[in-house]
């Protein structure tokens, strides 16, 4: 069998054409089931998802008791999915359901983790573009995985990989990120991103900020070392400056001078205070959260 995961928040309008091409696409490959995780929308997405429900008993659903975010959709919709394999794709008709076959196709041919890389249309945002690349080359320089450029949370899992996936019990996922750690046998498929027809994007500027500082914390530590490095840094820079300081002050008289310096010199230092502060600040925050220990997300209903 095989199970496709489509979260979505406030998507009305899509849901019907989505199920419907999804449903053809995966019609001639087999018996499956799709699995609808709405993330407390509070349009009618519900209600158009319970109606295709009550038609079709393929398609299923799990309604969350307020917006959790995509990421921890996606991992109810994991958690949840009992096909031999498990497709994620947005509800916003972005992903080409008619890949689905190609993905498919990979997996028959024995790979684990079939991945999606897109190929930007012209019509993708410049700013969206530039800052996709950014991240990707920051993410994987700062952590120990290496997660392809473009790679969207549009790919295929095999059961084995979901059955890993699942054992991630962390309040922070990134799931890119954690299915590029796991490793097993991955391939990847490129497509064109369609053009969003209804509703509007939910990653407004700041959201996907707060993604790729997620992504980058939950991967790697170097944000932390870096504050230790640049410390050793200044430090030995003050020191060598004070020894001249301390030089000027016995051997010379004209020492008053110098204002500017020093105001540079406060506010600079006060700022890598302050951002080495953050970033402490930001993984303790983490642990914080973490440590009790709480439900990733909250089902208020559901079919499957
Ligand atoms: N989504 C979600 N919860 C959220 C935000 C988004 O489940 O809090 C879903 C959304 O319905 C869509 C997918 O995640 O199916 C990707 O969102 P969107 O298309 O807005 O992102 P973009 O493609 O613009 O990056
Ligand atoms: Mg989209």
């Amino acid at each position: 069998m095989i199970s496709v995961v489509i979260p979505a928040y406030n998507e009305t309008g899509n849901i019907n054409p989505i199920a419907q091409r999804v449903s053809k696409v995966l019609e001639n490959l087999g018996p499956y089931e799709i699995i609808f995780v709405d993330d407390g929308s509070m349009d009618g997405t519900l209600g158009e998802i319970k109606e295709l429900n009550a038609k079709n008993k393929k398609i299923k659903f799990i309604s969350f008791s307020r917006n959790f975010g995509h990421q921890k959709a996606l991992k109810a919709g994991l958690d949840h999915a009992r096909g031999d394999c498990v497709i994620s794709m947005d509800a916003d008709l972005q992903h080409p359901p008619e890949l689905l076959t190609k993905l498919i196709e990979e997996w028959r041919k024995g790979y684990d983790v079939v991945y999606t890389v897109r190929v930007d249309s012209a019509d993708t945002a410049f700013i969206k573009k530039l800052g996709s690349r950014l991240f990707y080359k920051i993410i994987n320089l700062l952590s120990n995985v290496n997660i392809p450029l473009g790679a969207a949370d549009f790919r295929l899992l095999d059961k084995k990989v979901v059955d890993e996936v699942k054992k991630f019990q962390e309040n922070w996922l990134f799931i890119r990120g954690i299915v590029a750690w796991i490793g097993f046998n991955q391939t990847s498929v490129e497509y064109v991103v369609n053009s969003r027809t209804q509703g509007r994007t939910k990653y407004s500027a700041s959201r996907m900020l707060a993604l790729a500082i997620d992504g980058i914390t939950s991967f790697s530590i170097l944000p932390l070392r870096i504050s230790i490095i640049l410390g050793l840094t200044f430090s030995l820079g003050s020191f060598f400056y004070s020894i001249y300081a301390i030089y000027a002050k016995v051997f010379s008289k004209a020492v008053i001078r110098g204002w500017t310096s020093i105001l540079l010199s406060v506010l600079f230092l006060g700022g890598i205070q302050l951002i080495s502060l953050g970033v402490i600040g930001e993984y303790l925050g983490k642990m914080f959260i973490e440590i009790k220990n709480r439900p990733a997300y909250i089902i208020k209903e559901k079919d499957l």
